[in-house]
């Protein structure tokens, strides 16, 4: 396909503007050379990005040819994009700005209902959060909003969802400024594009999201594979114990049984902080209770890794608190190994919270900054 003189010129604008922003502040000559474009276009191109707010002149940086080189740098809360997690009894919201930094973030609870009351009373709260966060719709890219469920390939329904008790396909939107555009994930698939934001080789590896219900997702060449039906990666529903106990989806031993953070969380009064704070104090059921969840991880990490041979990244809620762990963990998973005496491909995710909600937010800060 051809490509235009005027999208060269946007291409060249996008690609300067993604370098000032992963840079904080660059200096002209340092963009030119790296972007392969004369002083006077990277002069043009800022021009054009300072008309639009979303950068600014930033004085000198010191030059190595004793001149001083003139430098530029971003605006990065010029645009945030909101992202709305789901979840059976809460909302988890987070604000992103065009650096991809948590500016602010909640998760009041919300009792999920398939009604419009629901609807009302959820735009209602992520209104009243932008607000707060001072998140104005006109410099709001896009609010992303994070389900656990399977969600069609536009990202407008809401297929399935054994969690919210969803059987046949939903359409999900928030009752919020018309000119902000909507979008539905899959939680894990929300958590995973936090994974993925800023790498710049991100290789193969499998998202594993430890929340309150079990997802995954799977990237491959650091993209994600979604598979024939929207649901790769759907880690909770792999049996584990084909005796075990009845899973919420009608099969037996299925892992999200022993994956849930509600089996931490909930001896500890609901919160999971206080789950590890009390386990980690030596208190016995707290221990036991967090080695039955390490040793079912160990076993369900360890079949993904033979499965797929690539790095497994732990995320979810339960990922942010499992480093002290993770010793533990790849001994116990290196213990069932086949072919291999460690499990240094066991990793935490790089975002230790609000994962999905950030990141159903961060698709709409790649699609501003594509668009630049
Ligand atoms: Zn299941």
């Amino acid at each position: 396909m051809a490509i235009s003189a005027m999208d060269v010129k946007r291409l060249n604008r996008e690609d300067l503007f993604r370098a000032v922003v992963k840079r904080g502040r660059a200096a002209r000559a340092e963009l030119a050379s790296m972007l392969g474009v004369s002083l006077p276009t990277v002069a043009r191109l800022v021009r054009e990005l300072s008309d639009m707010g979303l950068v600014e002149g930033a004085g000198e940086l010191p030059s190595t040819g004793g001149r001083k080189a003139a430098a530029v740098s971003a605006a990065p809360d010029a645009r945030f994009a909101v992202g709305v997690d789901v979840t059976r009894n809460h909302l988890s919201m987070a604000a992103v700005n065009l650096k991809g930094e948590l500016k602010a973030h909640e998760r009041p609870v919300l009792k999920y209902e398939p009604t419009d009351a629901w609807r009302e009373e959820a735009g209602a709260v992520a209104r009243g959060f932008m607000e707060g966060a001072g998140v104005a719709p006109e410099r709001c890219a896009g609010v992303g909003i994070s389900l656990p469920g399977i969600i069609s390939e536009d990202g407008t329904e809401l297929l399935r969802s054994h969690v919210l008790d969803v059987r046949k396909p939903a359409r999900i939107t928030l009752p919020l400024d018309p000119a902000l555009p909507q979008r539905l994930f899959n939680d894990a698939s929300a958590g995973c594009l936090t994974e993925l934001w800023g790498q710049e080789e991100p290789g193969s590896f499998f998202y594993l999201s430890l929340s309150n219900s079990v997802g995954g997702a799977l990237v491959i060449d650091g993209r994600m594979v979604p598979g024939d039906n929207q649901r790769s990666g759907e880690a909770g529903h792999v049996c584990l114990r084909p005796a075990g106990t009845r899973c919420y989806c009608g099969k037996d031993g299925h892992y999200d049984l022993y994956g849930s953070a509600l089996n931490l969380a909930d001896p500890a009064g609901g919160r999971l902080e206080d789950f590890f704070e009390r386990a980690e104090a030596g208190e016995k059921a707290f221990e036991r209770t967090l080695s039955q969840y390490l040793s079912s991880l160990a076993l369900m990490c360890v079949n993904l890794r033979m499965l797929l041979d690539c790095g497994i990244v732990l995320g979810g809620y339960v990922g942010g608190f499992l480093g002290p762990h993770l010793p533990r963990l790849r001994a116990r998973a290196a213990a069932l190994d086949a072919f291999q005496n460690n499990a240094d491909y066991l990793r935490l995710a790089r975002r230790k919270m609000e994962g999905a909600a950030a990141g159903a937010a961060l698709h709409y800060i790649e699609e501003f900054i594509r668009g630049v």
